[in-house]
């Protein structure tokens, strides 16, 4: 085998591909990954989950100071913050969790090309680098992970100056006085939620009857409440029609049933949502179609519909979330290596780092209606948990929902401090097909917030202790 010759070749370095990339190299084959962006780590770690999430911290943490210390007794005199050293803290943390990627890269001996990859045919791979040189490297596999980018309103297309993605609205140098988000989606009420607590007013617009269109009605309800308290307002059922810009400001154009409205700002965030990435590719070559929405479709072994070529990650249909695109680079390449590799996808939690946070997994409580599953509820709030008590933090709840007959647990919705880390639980749970039952009997140390699900899962047959 020469020095450009590969068993497995991956296009992209974020979470789906260099997680491939580690998972064959572990198996034994020889690994090549191509990035593009110059850095590794995908838009999770470059302009994703971990800037965002950098900045949700010292965000709330602010707040914490301006609103909740004093609770405890805490005094603080004045408080001020400084937005550059905010930024810059989260641009170390990037820096330190990309180059860590390339570390790991390293260490499992795979082959890391700085530049644009595309398809010869579907044995070799050309790859451009940033200065115009070209390597052709010759693949038994290829796994394209090239991931996601912002859709773009052609009523408002980025100028990440006023008009931003959510790459823009995570590097402003200075706060804006009146943000409008267009889009009530995680990411839109994730980054409205920072510059609120900043100090911006923020409005987000949502052209689906509420915020937070796939979450429980429940949750949604708690967090529109909550958000509020933050400064955000809404407009839901309400369609963005158009902007115009000037010098002083941007006229932002919305419709509702209640009639056309005009809302002056200095900024507007556009978060609809994201498309698949395949720019650049030359999937022609290989003779592969994309869907309608421009996804590449996949069989149940992450094969596309040319032999050898695979594709994993937001490239692919399914929830965009990097923990989803880590699955299936692990399951991917196990399937390349001559293993049994599986994604359980009902598995899958899904996280809106707000204040309090809001996660969950499977059905909601419309969806099972929807899908006529008869299940059992259980609810349980935090406001008596001692635990988010003594955080000061007790609002939300925790809401099972079991299926009637057999209690097996068919959803968990979480609003509260921390939902997203005990979420896990409940992912746990679900791999192992658990009843509300298993939850139930389950000891949980005391005090914890986790305590809370406990008490919903025995609220599914109406014997929770605490309520
Ligand atoms: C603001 C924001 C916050 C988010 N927060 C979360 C969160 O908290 N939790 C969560 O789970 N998800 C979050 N996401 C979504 C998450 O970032 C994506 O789901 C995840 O990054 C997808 O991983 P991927 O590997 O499929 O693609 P990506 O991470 O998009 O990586 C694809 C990589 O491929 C490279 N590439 C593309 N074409 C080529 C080519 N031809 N040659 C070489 N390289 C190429 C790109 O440069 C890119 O680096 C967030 C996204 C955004 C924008």
């Amino acid at each position: 085998m020469s020095e450009l010759d590969f068993d497995v070749t991956v296009i992209g370095g974020g979470p789906g591909g260099y997680v491939a990339a580690i998972r064959a190299a572990q198996l034994g084959l020889k690994v090549a990954c191509i990035e593009s962006r110059g850095t590794l780590g995908g838009t999770c770690l470059n302009v994703g989950c971990i800037p965002s999430k950098a900045l949700l911290q010292s965000s709330e943490a602010l707040y914490q100071a301006q609103h909740k210390l004093h609770e405890h007794g805490v005094k603080v005199k004045e408080v001020t913050f400084d937005l550059s050293q905010m930024m810059k803290r989260k641009d170390d943390i990037v820096k330190k969790l990309t180059g860590g990627v390339e570390f790991l890269l390293k260490k499992n001996k795979i082959s890391y090309f700085k530049g644009l990859g595309s398809f010869v045919d579907n044995k070799r791979i050309k790859i451009k680098s940033s200065d115009g040189k070209e390597t052709e490297i010759v693949t038994k596999k290829t796994i394209i992970a090239t991931g996601s980018e912002p859709i773009e309103l052609s009523m408002a297309p980025f100028d990440e100056k006023q008009v931003l993605s959510s790459t823009g609205a995570l590097a402003l140098d200075k706060v804006p006085a009146h943000l409008v988000v267009i889009g009530g989606g995680v990411i839109g009420l994730e980054l409205g939620s920072v510059w609120a607590r900043l100090g911006a007013k923020v409005t987000v617009i949502e052209a689906a009857p509420h915020i937070l269109p796939m979450m429980d009605k429940d949750v949604v309800r708690t967090m529109k409440k909550v958000l509020a308290v933050e400064g955000m307002e809404f407009h839901e059922g309400t369609k963005f029609t158009n902007l115009s810009k000037s010098a002083s400001g941007i006229r932002v154009f919305i419709e509702s049933e209640s009639g056309k409205q005009e809302l002056s700002c200095d900024k507007v965030l556009v978060a609809v949502g994201r498309r698949a990435f395949t720019k650049g590719l030359n999937l022609d070559a290989i003779g592969l179609t994309l869907e309608k929405n421009g996804k590449i479709k996949i069989d149940e072994h992450f094969q596309t519909s040319v032999p050898g070529v695979y594709a994993i990650g937001d490239v692919v249909d399914g929830p965009m979330l990097a923990h989803k695109a880590e699955e299936e680079g692990v399951a991917c390449a196990e399937i390349i290596g001559g293993k049994a590799g599986h994604v359980n996808y009902v598995a899958i939690p899904n996280v809106v780092y707000t204040w309090p946070e809001v996660a969950s997994i499977g059905l909601t409580e419309q969806e099972a209606q929807a899908k006529g599953v008869e299940v059992k509820i259980g609810k349980f709030p935090f406001a008596p948990n001692g635990r988010a008590m003594a955080m000061g933090e007790a609002e939300g709840f925790v809401k099972l929902l079991a299926d009637k007959r057999t209690d097996k647990l068919l959803g968990a919705h979480i609003v509260g401090p921390s939902a997203s880390e005990l979420i896990a639980e409940l992912a746990i749970a679900f791999e192992y097909s658990a009843s509300a039952e298993d939850i139930a009997r389950s000891v949980h140390a005391h005090p914890t917030l986790a305590e809370a699900i406990k008490e919903a899962a025995l609220a599914v047959d109406k014997r929770s202790l605490h309520s």
